[in-house]
């Protein structure tokens, strides 16, 4: 049986991360996935993640956040192609509605650079938008966009530069622990290690069963519309990631990247499902017709010729926050669970915090907001 320092269940977006800081500080690791690097049958797929600071969910993501920020700059400098793409993010809503105020307060309590424009000036500077009446509009410089399957398989790769072995193709029966070691069983394969980081995604549920904490799958699309050649929303031209706050639900998307289509999704909504394994691949013909009245009202310049589309999975808690904690019963078992939809910017640093969690038991960054303690009695 081949044995290991650490072994990481799953190398998608944060586990690929936690590889990564756990074979940078010298540990013997093993990342194990049914899936190759970069896949798209998880929740990490679709060319781009938002990523931004000024984050109005909670003020306990702020700090996080912006080590988050250290840590993809310090992966960028590595290799001439960026992750990061900081175009600035337009974020749109009622003036006192959750996302306007929450975007101000994170903003003023950690002195964050937010412009507050008006109508006229937002169209002005980004013709291809067009602002309600009675909405409030902020510019957030720093946020902009990640590429999504880029980042996961630059942390692999540097994590196999650092010594991490891989076992794709494996999908994990179970694992067991008796606080000291790991044993974790891959069909007729079996491995150990002192410990264990568990980043299942969509598959928490069954991996961190013996918590029982509830998981909420949500099948969510991704549609990509044609833009005129010469558009008004291409990165060049100054064109931002945008985020509305509309009556009817949340939606956002990202410049153009190839000059002729446009990547736009509803944030809330979505259908439940159950099966990870199975996501049922079809168009919602309910959420394209707001996907469609949103460009209408918001984006004129886009045409609605859907030119592509992909389904992703949510993996929702009951309050739409992260868990990151040790295992209550294991010490030598850690986890990043219940992403719920906003997860992948954080990926950076929840990296380093599962490689604490592996490494020490305990992470000098302020978690305790997303512990699990919340949910196990
Ligand atoms: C449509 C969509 C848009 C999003 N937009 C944003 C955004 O703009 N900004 C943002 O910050 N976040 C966003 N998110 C959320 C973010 O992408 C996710 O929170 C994050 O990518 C989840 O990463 P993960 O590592 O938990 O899951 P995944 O990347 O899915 O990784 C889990 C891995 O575990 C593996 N695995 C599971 N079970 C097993 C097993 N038994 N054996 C072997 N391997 C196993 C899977 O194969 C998978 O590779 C979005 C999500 C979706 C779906």
């Amino acid at each position: 049986m081949k044995s290991y320092d650490a072994i990481v269940i799953g190398i998608g977006g944060i586990g690929s991360a936690a590889l990564y800081h756990l074979a940078l500080r010298g540990l013997r690791v093993l990342g194990i996935d049914r899936f190759p690097p970069g896949h798209d049958r998880g929740s990490s797929h679709g060319q781009t993640r938002v990523i931004r600071k000024a984050y109005f969910e909670h003020p306990g993501y702020v700090p996080l956040m912006q080590r988050a920020y250290e840590l993809w700059s310090s992966l960028d400098a590595v290799s001439p192609t960026p992750l990061f793409h900081p175009c600035g993010l337009l974020e749109v809503g009622p003036p006192d509605g959750l996302l306007i105020r929450g975007v101000r307060e994170a903003a003023r309590r950690f002195a964050l650079p937010l412009e507050e424009l008006t109508p006229r000036q937002v169209e002005a500077r980004f013709p291809g938008f067009r602002i309600p009446d009675g909405s409030a509009s902020v510019y957030e410089p720093q946020g902009g966009y990640l590429m999504v399957e880029a980042c996961v398989r630059r942390f692999v790769n540097l994590a196999t530069q650092h010594s991490a072995e891989l076992a794709v193709g494996s999908p994990v029966q179970s694992w067991q622990s008796d606080g000291k070691q790991v044993i974790v069983h891959c069909g007729d394969q079996v491995y150990r290690a002192r410990r264990l980081v568990v980043a299942s995604g969509a598959w928490a549920g069954q991996l961190l069963a013996d918590l029982n904490i509830e998981f909420r799958l949500l099948r969510k699309h991704l549609h990509w519309y044609r833009t005129h050649a010469a558009s008004d929303y291409l990165p060049t031209a100054g064109s931002p990631v945008f985020f509305y706050h509309t009556p009817d639900g949340y939606y956002y998307g990202f410049p153009s990247l190839d000059g002729r289509s446009l990547k736009v999704a509803e944030h809330s909504g979505g259908s439940s499902m159950s099966d990870p394994l199975n996501p049922d691949q079809s168009v919602d013909i309910e959420e394209r017709r707001r996907v469609e009245n949103f460009l209408q009202r918001h984006l004129s310049r886009v045409r609605l010729d859907v030119v592509h589309h992909s389904v992703c999975m949510y993996t929702m808690t009951a309050d739409e926050h992260f868990i990151v904690d040790r295992h209550p019963r294991y010490d030598n078992v850690c986890f990043a669970a219940g992403l719920s939809g906003h997860g992948f910017k954080f990926a950076s640093v929840l990296g380093e915090i599962l490689a604490d969690l592996a490494e020490h038991g305990t992470t000098p960054l302020p978690i305790d907001f997303l512990s699990a303690k919340r949910f196990i009695r």
